[in-house]
């Protein structure tokens, strides 16, 4: 007689549900659940995710970049909760309510400044980054065609960067795999190369390769002149491009050939922002005003989607008119949820309660401490940290012209072996990197550092 088979825990029947009619993002959908791991989580308490089965997992890519203070934190909740009795949807068009008055006048208030300029003044409310991130092309786009400039319809982006999945916002990304099966629907940007510090020249320095890049962004106005309506980049640090990080010079000279040309600079801190860098927004680094500012992600703490796109009094007042056509008409149905609003009031609220910024400066300074010896690992081309985030990225050797190819699967490697271990690593190609949620502890950090280093060991046995 057969053995009976080994029960099925109540996470193998999550699987089973899921599996039967969910369809993932971001997944090839034939390797789950055997080559990749599909773990149907419980709850989340802090820094940890918890499966059916009690499994514990540290979040150490703070669920896609989103969450803050840990998972479930109880005051956003509460703030949630109370507000969904009070209010939970209107529409924004001939409608308002407190909770997105009160949102955009402290997004306003702490929004980054510059001298000389006049401050972000008027909030646009979406509801993910991407919605966002069309929000702002169109924005830009329109206010030159109510201008009569109507041969500014050319957006330059950097190389290696990226701002969401939807048509506009790919268009306007450069990452292959993303973006290839789509490019004859995209529209044509124009793409300047990356100030990235990993491209450096040996003896080049991060300030020198971002004037470098700076320059050939100076060329793509010269060839283009008039035609080019705003330049997009991720100030500081290009997440979803492998975590890799510029000097801040580089938006210095962005928002000067902005400036110089007519130009509007967007910037995208959709992942940056609420203090990932280490500043509250990147652009603080550089003392740089954007014209338009794209934030979701961090904004309501991880709890609940919702975009913001802060821009200025003079772009807002190219659309006042008598015709509708110049108005921006852009929406969508959840424009400005109160509920996504409380979330993002109460996130606010802890920056300040907390003095996270500050808290956050002592939790870098162990990240760096612990991540400092990986530089010596045989395979580590590169160890860089901007504030809450730090990379690794491997290549064969160590040596940054053998990267390892992608067919050696490093990063899916590293996902799982740190996953058996009980940390979510989710690296993006050959880059490992810790974002953690900002509650992090210690012995947080301690884990995460000891079973970074095993996944790396695991990942590259063999490759
Ligand atoms: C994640 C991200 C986006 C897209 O946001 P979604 O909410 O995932 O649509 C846009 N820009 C940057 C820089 C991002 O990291």
């Amino acid at each position: 007689m057969l053995a009976d088979p080994a029960p099925l825990t109540l996470a193998d029947r999550w699987r089973q549900r899921d599996l039967a009619v969910l369809w993932h993002p971001c997944t090839q959908m034939r390797e789950h659940p055997d080559t990749l791991p599909l773990v149907p989580i419980a709850r989340g308490e802090g820094p940890w995710l918890i499966d059916h089965d009690g499994r514990r997992y540290l979040d150490a890519v703070s669920s896609w970049w989103t969450n803050l203070f840990g998972h479930a934190e109880p005051r956003i909740g509460a703030a949630i909760a109370h507000q969904a009795t009070q209010l939970e949807q209107v529409m924004l068009a001939g409608f308002s309510h407190e909770p997105a008055v009160a949102l955009a006048e402290r997004l306003l208030a702490i929004a980054p400044r510059q001298p000389g300029r006049d401050p972000l003044a008027k909030v646009f409310y979406a509801d993910n980054g991407s919605a966002g991130v069309e929000v702002a092309l169109k924005m830009a786009f329109h206010y030159f065609r109510n201008r009569g400039e109507m041969h500014r319809t050319r957006f330059v982006a950097l190389e290696n960067g990226y701002h969401g999945e939807t048509l506009g916002a790919l268009s306007v990304g450069d990452i292959p795999l993303y973006r290839r099966v789509y490019a004859p629907l995209l529209t044509e940007a124009l793409f300047a190369p990356s100030p990235d510090a990993y491209l450096a020249e040996p003896g080049q320095s991060a300030a020198q390769r971002a004037h470098e890049a700076a320059d050939r962004l100076a060329d793509l106005f010269d060839r283009h002149p008039g035609e080019i309506c705003a330049v997009i980049l991720e100030p500081r640090l290009q997440c979803a491009g492998g975590m890799r990080m510029h000097d801040p010079v580089y938006l210095q000279r962005a928002r000067a050939l902005c400036d110089a040309n007519g130009a509007f600079l967007i910037a995208d801190e959709i992942a940056t922002g609420f203090g990932r860098t280490g500043t509250l927004f990147a652009c603080e680094q550089a003392g740089v005003m954007p014209d338009l500012l794209c934030l979701s992600k961090g904004l309501t703490g991880g709890f609940l989607p919702l975009a913001a796109v802060l821009t200025t009094q003079a772009l807002y007042d190219a659309f006042l008119d008598d015709s509708r056509e110049r108005a921006f008409l852009h929406s969508h149905s959840y424009t400005g949820n109160p509920l996504a609003c409380a979330a993002a009031l109460a996130t606010l609220d802890i920056f300040a309660t907390d003095d996270v910024i500050a808290r956050n400066r002592s939790t870098a300074e162990v990240m760096r401490r612990l991540a400092a010896p990986f530089a010596d690992h045989p395979h580590m081309a590169d160890v860089r940290q901007a504030g809450m985030v730090v990379a690794f990225e491997l290549a064969r050797n160590g040596d940054r012209h053998t990267p390892f190819p992608a067919e050696a699967r490093i990063g899916l490697r590293a996902y799982t072996a740190a996953l058996k271990r009980g940390v979510v690593l989710r690296p993006l190609g050959n880059v490992l990197y810790w974002m953690p949620p900002y509650c992090v502890e210690d012995e947080h950090l301690d884990l995460l550092a000891q079973t970074t280093l095993a996944a790396i060991e695991d990942a590259t046995a063999c490759a």
